[in-house]
């Protein structure tokens, strides 16, 4: 495995802890070279061709909302700033909608970066900036390993019992059931075995 942190500051137009025209503050002693390298691992191909364009950034939907920019975030990746990555709001603001990946000139999957970003911040003692995002994308994820697909009243049941917050949204989710969209027993779906055995392989790192 190439060293990615060297390489990667090496190859850029630096000055100390930022780009230019992008700063990023940030302690040095905070760079963990072995970051970037795992995100890379973990499926984040071309993370050293981002040249910062900031075509990514320009057309998220949901750039308003969050605490550090989505190209930002491929450079502090780049850099191995961990924990600073890890505690944004940008990885749980973002919707996975892909725009940034279909945008992006260097074909980064900025999207699925930011999948891989929320599993290893869940693995994490980071503190997450967000409370009830993470507890539902990993409620979410657990009803997919376990069933194979969503049950929408088992989600928000167990949701809710992790949250505590019992009565948001419940007129809401009465309105839904009596129309018919949430149902009281899941469907069935032949494939669990499978989604198993990929959520499996994915932890192994195969
Ligand atoms: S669009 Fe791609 S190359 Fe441009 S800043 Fe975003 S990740 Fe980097
Ligand atoms: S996938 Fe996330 S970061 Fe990318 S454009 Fe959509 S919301 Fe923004």
């Amino acid at each position: 495995m190439p060293n990615l942190f060297r390489e990667g500051i090496d190859t850029m137009d630096t000055n100390e802890m930022g780009v230019k025209g992008i700063e990023i503050e940030g302690d040095a002693t905070a760079m963990d070279p072995s970051f970037s390298e795992l995100v890379v691992q973990r499926g984040a191909e071309n993370l050293l061709a981002c040249y910062q364009c900031q075509k990514c950034s320009a057309g998220c939907p949901l750039a308003y909302a969050m605490d550090i920019l989505p190209n930002r975030v491929i450079r502090m990746v780049q850099f191995g700033l961990r924990d600073r990555v890890l505690a944004s709001n940008t990885i749980w603001i973002c919707a996975s909608c892909y725009t940034c990946s279909v945008r992006c000139p260097n074909d980064i999957d900025i999207a699925k970066i930011m999948d891989i970003l929320r599993h290893i911040a869940l693995k994490s003692k980071v503190k997450p900036a967000q409370k009830d995002i993470p507890i539902f994308h990993s409620v979410f994820l657990d009803s997919i390993r376990s069933k194979g697909r969503i049950h929408e009243l088992g989600l928000i049941w167990q949701y809710k019992a992790k949250t505590r917050d019992f009565m948001k949204d419940a007129a809401l989710g009465w309105k839904m059931f009596r129309k018919g969209k949430i149902k009281l027993l899941p469907s069935k779906f032949g494939g669990g075995r499978e989604m198993r055995d990929i959520f499996n392989r994915y932890e192994k790192g195969k």
